[in-house]
């Protein structure tokens, strides 16, 4: 070990660095290989109306299922297909498949139904990014109304200027665009009104510390506010549980997504969901979510 530590001294590399350098090469090649062998395939969450009780679209969310490594999180490889710019090939897919996967909803008779999708900054800003959103629509034939695309709040921060033109086409074309993860990204009202959006997604953390007492003062009742001021649809993420479900409601929260409704589910599950034609009870101030 006195060797080990003498040696270091003389290091240019920390070798831990070194290590979580090669992981990245490895999983960026792995991701490659990801993409031609077909691995990923997306979940849908759905989300529900507070005004009706009802399953009115889903979030699609990538999961990769990898020979070598397992399953891995988007937490882990998104960021990494990010740098590689992978995010581009990868994100067009998930685009047309999530559009496919609505369309498929209407046709086999299930009714019609938002689909949410992940859009990274990294696509956004290529000049041709709206058209291939436009080509998915055309090809599944979806309507743009029906395509809800989120970007993190954090990140439309930096690039701004760059992404108001793509944005502002999509939304001319009907396409929804949804601030996800708001209040974690630190822009200002000012900003938030300049931008062509129609969703708020309030990230998670602060429906997690919804107070346990009708404490008013809370940040996630703050945020609904603004984003009804702002005449936005606001969307709560990670609701878990009936309270937070009802503190939400009460803040005219307009939808809610979260496991108090379901996990991310695979598309027959997501199709045996919504088969079943679920109303929820939202009701009174002390009732339990019902599960038909
Ligand atoms: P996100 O867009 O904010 O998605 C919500 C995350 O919260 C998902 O994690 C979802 O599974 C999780 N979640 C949903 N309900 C609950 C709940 O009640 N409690 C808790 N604790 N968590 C809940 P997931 O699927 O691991 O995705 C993580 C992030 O990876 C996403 O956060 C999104 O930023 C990114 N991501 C996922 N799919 C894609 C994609 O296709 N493209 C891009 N660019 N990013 C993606
Ligand atoms: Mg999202
Ligand atoms: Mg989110
Ligand atoms: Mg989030």
């Amino acid at each position: 070990a006195a060797k080990e530590a003498g040696k270091g001294k003389y290091m240019i590399f920390d070798p831990s660095f070194l290590q979580a350098f090669n992981e990245r090469v490895q999983l960026e090649k792995y991701l490659r290989q990801g993409l031609q062998n077909e691995e990923f395939l997306l979940y849908y969450q759905p989300q529900l109306s507070l005004k009706t009780g009802r399953i009115i679209g889903f979030e699609s969310l990538i999961r990769w299922n990898s020979p070598e490594l397992g399953f891995v999180s988007p937490l882990t490889f998104i960021k990494v297909a990010e740098d590689s710019r992978l995010i581009i090939p990868i994100g067009d897919w998930v685009i047309l498949q999530a559009c496919m996967f609505a369309k498929r909803l209407q046709d086999q008779g299930h009714g019609h139904y938002k689909i949410a999708v992940n859009i990274s900054v990294i696509q956004l800003i290529q000049d041709n990014f709206v058209d291939k959103v436009m080509e998915s629509l055309e090809i599944t034939g979806l309507e743009p109304e029906l395509l809800e695309l989120e970007i993190t709040e954090s990140t439309i921060v930096e690039s701004f200027d760059q992404l108001i033109p793509n944005l502002s086409f999509l939304r001319s074309k009907g396409i929804q665009i949804a601030l996800d993860d708001f209040g974690t990204g630190y822009s200002s009202l000012g900003y938030l009104k300049q931008m062509p959006i129609t969703t708020l997604k309030i990230d998670k953390t602060f429906i997690e510390h919804v107070p346990n007492d009708d404490d008013n003062r809370s940040l996630a009742r703050a945020i609904v506010l603004i984003g009804r001021k702002m005449g936005l649809k606001v969307v709560a993420e990670g609701v878990e549980t009936a309270r937070q479900m009802q503190y939400v409601k009460r803040a005219k929260c307009d939808v809610i997504q979260g496991y108090l409704i379901s996990k991310p589910l695979p598309e027959k599950e997501a199709i045996r969901l919504i088969r079943s034609n679920p109303v929820y009870d939202i009701g009174g101030k002390t009732s339990a979510l019902q599960h038909p």
